[in-house]
């Protein structure tokens, strides 16, 4: 099999000419695919577990954060100074479009140390209802413009928006080694409640499940990100510890 591709490769490779080594070399190649290069075959990867994710690794007084719908120019640096004065490592549910447009922030997120999850293109939270074509393409998309702007380092999550799984959707994302994940503690910070009522949710909330889920675009989120520099010592203070959702 390995032979096989490699000699067909290698035909490919001469037709289409130098651009396509560099591509592949994994340079900063941002040109649009031609219509003459031929689509990376995709990279293995290890399956994951279909059901969807809640716990933590980090055990019973984990706490997994994550923060979804960016990366965004303005809230992700801030969020990624709470999470840096206070050591705390978090999970990162990006938007392709967003991580395409800001491949610096993907970067910079999974160099301070902080897993990335998939979250589709476009953010359609009606996508349980499409046909399943449009699913894959939503989720298989994502995975390659986050992949691209992280450098290679890919998503090792998977979390519908709006929550809006399907079996199929959980299966393809497993096998592309994208573990589903949920939540348990919606911080409703996405609505903008106060300061103080985002703090409460969490920790009225948090008995009932380890995964807590903020937002770092979508609007002003300067909420969130007091919130976070209220709730992280406060929870570490009561002997939590941060960690990552199980894989
Ligand atoms: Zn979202």
């Amino acid at each position: 099999y390995g032979k096989l591709v490699g000699a067909a490769m290698g035909v490919t490779v001469l037709a289409a000419g130098a651009s396509v080594w560099t591509a592949q070399a994994g340079s900063a190649d941002d040109a649009p695919p031609k219509a003459s290069r031929p689509a990376a075959p995709p990279a293995a990867v290890t399956p994951v577990s279909i059901i969807i994710a809640h716990d933590s690794e980090a055990g019973p007084r984990g706490v997994n954060l994550t923060i979804d719908d960016g990366p965004d120019p303005v809230w992700t640096p801030r969020v990624l100074d709470v999470l840096r004065k206070y050591g705390v490592k978090a999970t990162f549910c990006m938007v392709g479009t967003q991580a395409q447009a800001h491949p610096d922030l993907v970067k910079r997120v999974v160099a301070e140390g902080h897993r990335l999850c998939n979250h589709s293109v476009s953010h359609d939270t009606a996508m349980d209802k499409a046909p399943e074509d449009y699913q894959k393409q939503q989720i298989l998309d994502a995975e390659r413009m986050i992949t691209k702007a992280s450098g290679g380092v890919r998503p090792v999550y998977y979390r519908a928006p709006g929550g809006a799984f399907t079996p199929y959707s959980r299966k393809l994302a497993a096998s592309r080694g994208m573990r589903p994940l949920g939540w348990n503690v919606d911080t409703k910070d996405f609505e903008r409640p106060g300061t103080a009522a985002i703090v409460a949710t969490v920790e009225r909330e948090l008995p009932s499940g380890p995964t807590l889920l903020f937002h770092d675009a979508g609007g002003d989120r300067s909420q969130t990100v007091e919130a976070l520099r209220r709730v992280l010592p406060r929870l570490k203070e009561q002997g939590r510890v941060f960690g990552y959702p199980v894989r």
